[in-house]
């Protein structure tokens, strides 16, 4: 996008619409949802049936979230933040066990290892995918780990055959080769080598928070696995121990979630091409600006561009760049989100358990990082003001010798 071009579309002016860094809504919703949300409370109201956890809308999302990740068992629960609990329960943690997971991250899964008493070891990601780099997560593994827990980031599929490949190296003088869990709550239908987000590894969790993807009403989770006894083991920690014979509590999922979710999955692929289309023509429009490291796409990943991530030059890192960001907001109009800096930065509880912990190259890349808004509903015409005010904003920062 030459000056002059981009001028003209900044002439425009701005698009009608608030785009958010992070829309509030992700998943959105057709009649088919409104009829069948209405049509699944109408069909409760009987002594009889009520909204009852046993129930063909919780079977069915199941099975065909299991169908659509390629996977022996899907388990539908509250959301991934208590699907996190849930798969570091299932590790059964001794005191002094060790989990590693990316610093550059959302807190759930860092709280989900403390939150069962686990050492949280951070590791540093690869800059090109914001992903945990494999070769800095081994040589973090010591005679404690027990799990690699990754973030698919930003919408993006982690490494995971990677990850995989070092687990078998790495086996547990007790539990033997290292598990390795996803957290995919932002990335539900994405690839990697030929497959779906959520059929390699232990098992991995997906949110259908009213952010993501896709959403059941506001709150939601699944978590995918191919092993019997974990899903079993899951299935019980979900339901005051259901058929496990150990602890459980209620992690349910309600029916109208999932006869939402079932709608929901059939159109996500829908839902996903247009962020994939928007951020191929933002990147293309943007390819020409030196000074931006745009998202990468590895040739064997479906990124579902949860979130349009792009790397500031090293130099403008953390003031240039909270400055840069004002004035997009300021003269533009346009919002964006940090996503995410190192968990530990602007959060006590985690720092004070990760405390003598360094990450000088996941500190570097949350001070350098940024997300412009993305969604699928949005007009190609305000996908150009966003890249066209991104390239001029980066134009005047030059200008100003920084
Ligand atoms: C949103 C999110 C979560 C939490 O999802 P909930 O369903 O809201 O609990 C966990 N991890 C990541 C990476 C997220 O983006």
């Amino acid at each position: 996008m030459d000056r002059m071009h981009r001028k003209q579309i900044l002439q425009r002016g701005r698009p009608s619409a608030k785009w958010e860094g992070e829309p509030m809504l992700g998943g959105w919703y057709t009649d088919e949802e409104f009829e069948t949300v209405m049509r699944t409370i109408r069909d409760s109201m009987d002594p009889y049936v009520g909204f009852g956890f046993f129930c063909d809308e919780i079977v069915d999302f199941e099975k065909a979230f299991a169908q659509y990740c390629g996977t022996a068992e899907a388990i539908s629960v509250t959301s991934a933040g208590a699907g996190l609990d849930m798969a570091i329960m299932a590790l059964d943690l001794q005191p002094g066990d060790e989990v590693i997971s990316p610093a550059i991250n959302f807190k759930a899964a860092h709280y989900a290892i403390l939150g069962q008493r686990g050492k949280v070891i951070l590791c540093e990601v690869d800059p090109r995918t914001l992903c945990a780099d494999p070769a800095d997560v081994e040589k973090r593994i010591t005679p404690r780990t027990r799990a690699i827990l990754v973030t698919h980031m930003n919408g993006l599929s982690a490494p995971m055959d990677d990850y995989l490949e070092i687990a078998q190296r790495h086996r547990h003088p007790k539990y033997g080769p290292l598990q390795v869990i996803g957290d995919a709550a932002r990335a539900c239908g994405g690839g990697y080598k030929g497959t779906k987000i959520g059929k390699k590894g232990w098992m991995t969790v997906f949110s259908f928070h009213t952010m993501k993807l896709m959403t059941t009403l506001g709150e939601g989770g699944m978590i995918t696995t191919d092993d019997p006894d974990l899903a079993q083991r899951l299935r019980g920690i979900r339901m005051w121990g259901e058929g496990s014979g150990r602890w459980g509590g209620n992690y349910k999922m309600s029916k109208v979630q999932a006869a939402v979710g079932l709608v929901q999955l059939r159109r996500l692929d829908e839902m996903i091409a247009p962020r994939v289309r928007l951020a191929r023509q933002r990147t293309e429009m943007l390819r020409d600006v030196p000074e931006l490291t745009l998202p990468y796409e590895p040739p064997d990943c479906d990124h579902t561009y949860y979130l349009y991530t792009i790397l500031l030059p090293r130099e403008w890192a953390g003031e240039t760049r909270d400055k840069l960001l004002e004035m997009l907001k300021e003269d533009y109009g346009v919002e964006t989100t940090v996503a995410n800096p190192p968990t530990y930065q602007d959060n006590p509880f985690i720092r004070q358990h990760t405390a003598a912990q360094e990450l000088p190259l996941s500190d570097e890349l949350g001070a350098r990082l940024f997300c412009a808004p993305l969604h699928p509903l949005m007009p190609e015409e305000d996908n150009e003001y966003i890249a066209a005010a991104i390239a001029d904003v980066v134009e005047r920062m030059k200008a100003e010798g920084r």
